[in-house]
């Protein structure tokens, strides 16, 4: 057997090779599918650049990055009508004063309560300031090559690593000239004041398995955003001519065993928030106004909430319940989700929308994640009702289709990669 990762997939309850056949046989085909439905298909969100960490970079409006928006009559009818704040009032009665309340168990069983628009603790967008959002097709507007790199968006990735590794904000710092490192002395005082420079260390200089958590998390999908950098290349600028590119792909992900690992790990701690939110799912409403394709949607879910294979191999892709165990659980979850906002804010210093674009769905997505295993709000057993905004499950579950696109382009493609290494 010519396999390179073999056995569990660290801090994860499931091997790579059962991941593998899973997603090759059951998963992949599945989320291919489900994403192409109208209700997946629309994304709303802010495209404007609008970083709060630095001053405009004269990158944000690259024109090979465009992204097409929506016209106001592609998306669904559904979508633009005003949704819930919170509990719809009628469940917030609670069937008071109905002599069956006592024992009516129904609004215990009924999970889904109607799209809601509430904040996620674990993001920094406004999801509620519809007046900003554009939807955009993403069908129409596939992750791919942009042609974005450089000072820019290094600086991002340098930024978002900043968030979890304190030697890395030690040496973003250091690499600055002397106007911008009094930028980042100013908004780490005016917007992350509360952050110590060294955020993840503990007492002993040991990184905690929640801190490492999130680095890998943020790791994973940069792996999964260089595999689709590598996989829908620009070869040939005259011909226009796209295709893969293995030597890119090699170079920034398969030749480094732990930006592997950290793809398999994010791709596995997604599937567990998608069915660890197996009942929400099961009863949200697809409603776009087309009745077939609502209805092909749901059942799509379903076939993958429910899957035999699934369940009898990986029933536990994560376990959530071993984190936060130690004394200062709630406190480090509200300063790891703190970081989260702080990387979510910085999508909006992305200089390339279509990036900007993906970025954003993404982190929602991860966020998303977050929210439905970590609970809504800062407490650690939170008895709060999950509530999941529309465009919350539309990230969550794109994410998890790209997570296992690239799961898949890793395990066809790399032993092959690996072999012929030596050419490259
Ligand atoms: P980068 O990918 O920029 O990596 C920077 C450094 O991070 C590396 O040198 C390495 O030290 C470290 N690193 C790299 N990968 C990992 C990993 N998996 N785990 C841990 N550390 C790692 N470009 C596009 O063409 N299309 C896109 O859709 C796109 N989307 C983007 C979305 C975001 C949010 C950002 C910030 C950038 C995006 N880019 C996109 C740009 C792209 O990610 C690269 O930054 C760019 O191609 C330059 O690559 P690079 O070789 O300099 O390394």
């Amino acid at each position: 057997d010519s396999r390179k990762y073999t056995g569990i997939v660290e801090d994860c309850c499931c091997d790579y090779e059962t991941v593998d056949s899973l997603n090759g046989a059951v998963l992949h085909p599945l989320l291919q599918e489900v994403v192409k439905t109208p209700f997946f298909r629309y994304f709303k969100v802010k495209l404007w650049c609008d970083c709060p960490f630095w001053p405009d970079d004269g990158m944000c409006k690259l024109r090979d990055c465009s992204v097409c928006e929506c016209p106001e009559n592609e998306f669904p009818e559904s979508f633009k009508k005003a949704m819930h704040y919170g509990l719809p009032s009628d469940d917030l009665k609670c069937q008071e004063g109905k002599p069956e309340a006592a024992v009516d168990r129904t609004l215990d069983s009924k999970v889904f309560r109607g799209w809601i628009e509430v904040d996620n603790p674990w993001t920094h967008d406004d999801e509620t300031d519809n007046s900003e959002m554009t939807y955009v097709n993403l069908q129409l507007n596939p992750e791919r090559y942009t042609g974005y790199t450089g000072p820019s968006a290094r600086r991002i990735w340098d930024a978002i690593y900043s968030e979890n590794c304190p030697k890395c904000q030690f040496l973003f710092i250091k690499s600055c000239t002397l106007f911008p490192l009094l930028i980042v002395l100013f908004v780490d005082f005016m917007v992350a004041s509360t952050l110590p420079i060294f955020p993840f260390l503990d007492t002993s200089g040991e990184i905690c398995q929640e801190k490492r958590v999130l680095y890998k998390l943020i790791s994973g999908l940069h792996s999964s955003i260089s595999i689709h950098i590598a996989s829908d290349y620009l070869l040939d600028e005259t011909k226009n001519l796209w295709g893969r590119n293995l030597e890119l792909m090699y170079d920034r992900v398969l030749r480094y065993p732990d930006r592997v690992r950290n793809l398999y790990f994010t791709f596995l701690f997604v599937l567990r928030a998608v069915t660890k939110a197996t009942n929400y799912l099961e009863q949200a409403e697809y409603d776009t106004g087309n009745m077939e394709e609502d209805l092909k949607a749901q059942s799509l879910v379903r076939q993958l909430l429910y899957n035999p294979k699934l369940q009898a191999a990986c029933p536990l892709p994560f376990d959530e319940a071993k984190l936060w165990q130690g004394q200062s659980g709630p406190e480090l979850k509200q300063e790891i989700q703190k970081h989260f906002r702080n990387i979510s804010a910085l999508m909006d210093c992305v200089g390339c929308e279509k990036c900007r674009l993906w970025g954003k769905l993404q982190v929602l997505g991860l966020g998303t994640a977050l929210k439905i295993l970590f609970s809504v709000d800062g407490k650690i057993h939170s008895n709060q009702p999950l509530q999941l905004q529309r465009n919350e499950v539309i990230a969550l579950v794109n994410l998890l289709n790209r997570l296992s696109e690239s799961v898949k382009l890793v395990n066809e493609i790399g032993p092959s990669i690996d072999k012929s290494m030596g050419e490259f």
